[in-house]
């Protein structure tokens, strides 16, 4: 992509309200813009990151059998009656249709997902299965200062899974939590985040939170470092060591919740009566879980974690661009370059506008693409472009037939 063309530009003035780094970082590089306390909306630059994360979760979900959906987003408030959930959910959106109903905008998706499996679902032989969307959901969130990490409107990725009994739950909850991990591990935050013990609920002892390690957490985490599991401290009073070894010296922590899931049982399928007949012909209650992830937060928590005094420094894995490709002067050659790099594959943003060098340099450091190349008259005479790591201080000479191999 020619940065000349792109629409949006680094921003020197931020919102007045905007507390958090994440959101000020994205907003100044021209990922996202702020179109209300928040809520925020997806720029060039922070919708082929959002992708990426997505397609990541996409990918993993998948390779354990979930099948994808995209429910409706707007929801009658009967469903929600269902389950009592009109009264006692707080922060939904509620909403009146010229149709005289009620409405709510999908805050999570067990009142559509239950009475929809159960149309679908009438012996034992139709289950187990999963199903999951990637979706906006909002929430009326009092607290919503923490950019990207506390929104409103906000995206979510939701599974949800149906089963005989316990057994098989149990089982399909150990492969999402497989799952999990090498999702925060393809993200770029597999070292620092946790299955993190909390609260269950009525069904089980625990529900698990994926936590990761951070200052901008709101959570406070019990970290034990043998096992690398934590408990939240809000169960923490019944839960003082480890719950895998007892080890009794868990180091607080704050972090940012990045995953929940849940074993919800028969809560969502008794009130919707799913029901399945087993082999004898009896009916029995279908048995649920439910994962979230959230990709928007996933995205904040990613600028939280990779960042330095001059901006954002993205993971490979979901930098908008594999190379910010800077021309000084030099746009003839800088053109064939970004020619040869995008046909080999490369995701290139080319700077091709006319500012200085200084301007240049501190934009492709606050957007933080992976690897930076300069083609100056300089490089030009060894027939070569400056090649730097983002996080690196000084980068290396390349010369110009070898780079796109470099880079790959
Ligand atoms: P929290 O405890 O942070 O309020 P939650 O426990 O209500 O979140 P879930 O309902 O389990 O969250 O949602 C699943 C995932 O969706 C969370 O783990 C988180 O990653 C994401 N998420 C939840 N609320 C928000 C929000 N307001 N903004 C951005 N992401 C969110
Ligand atoms: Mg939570």
């Amino acid at each position: 992509m020619r940065q000349s063309q792109l629409f949006t530009k680094t921003v020197k003035e931020l919102p007045k309200d905007e507390a958090s780094y994440n959101a000020q970082a994205l907003i100044r590089a021209g990922f996202v813009d702020k179109t209300g306390a928040g809520i925020y909306s997806y720029l060039p630059l922070g919708k082929r990151v959002l992708d990426k994360i997505c397609q990541i979760i996409r990918e993993e979900i998948d390779n354990i059998g979930g099948q994808e959906i995209l429910m409706a987003a707007l929801i009658p408030k009967e469903n929600w009656q269902a389950t009592d959930r009109w009264a006692t959910f707080d922060a939904l959106f509620r909403l009146s249709g010229n149709d005289q109903r009620e409405y709510a905008l999908g805050a999570t998706h067990e009142e559509v997902v239950t009475p929809l499996a159960g149309k679908n679902i009438f012996s034992y032989k139709d289950l187990p299965f999963g199903v999951y969307q990637i979706q906006t959901k909002f929430r009326n969130e009092k607290r919503a200062k923490a950019g990207l990490l506390r929104g409103r409107e906000f995206l979510m990725k939701d599974l949800y899974s149906f089963h005989v009994d316990e057994a098989d739950l149990d089982a399909y909850y150990e492969r999402v939590i497989q799952a999990y991990f090498k999702i925060f591990q393809r993200l770029g935050l597999g070292d620092n985040t946790y299955l993190t013990y909390a609260s269950g609920g009525s069904f089980a002892k625990y529900s698990h939170e994926f936590q990761t390690l951070a200052e901008e957490g709101e959570d406070r985490i019990h970290v034990c470092n043998q096992c690398r599991v934590a408990v939240n401290q809000e169960i923490v009073a019944e839960q003082k060591t480890c719950p895998l070894c007892g080890n009794e010296k868990l180091a607080e922590m704050k972090a940012i919740e990045v995953g929940n899931i849940f074993k919800l049982g028969t809560k969502f399928s008794a009130p919707f009566e799913v029901k399945y007949k087993d082999a004898a012909g009896r009916e029995q209650p279908v048995i649920m879980g439910c994962y979230g992830i959230g990709p928007s937060r996933a995205l904040g928590t990613i600028v939280e974690t990779y960042h330095d005094d001059r901006g954002i420094i993205w993971p490979a894995s979901v930098a908008p661009f594999r190379a910010h490709l800077v021309s000084l002067n030099e746009n003839q050659t800088a053109d064939e370059i970004y020619d040869q790099l995008t046909s080999a594959g490369s995701e290139v943003l080319y700077d091709d506008r006319d500012l200085s060098a200084g301007e240049k340099f501190a934009d492709a450091d606050l957007i933080g693409c992976p690897y930076r190349v300069v083609v100056s008259k300089k490089t030009l005479s060894q027939d070569s472009v400056e090649l730097k790591k983002r996080a690196d201080d000084k980068g290396e000479l390349v010369k110009i037939d070898a780079l796109a191999l470099k880079l790959k």
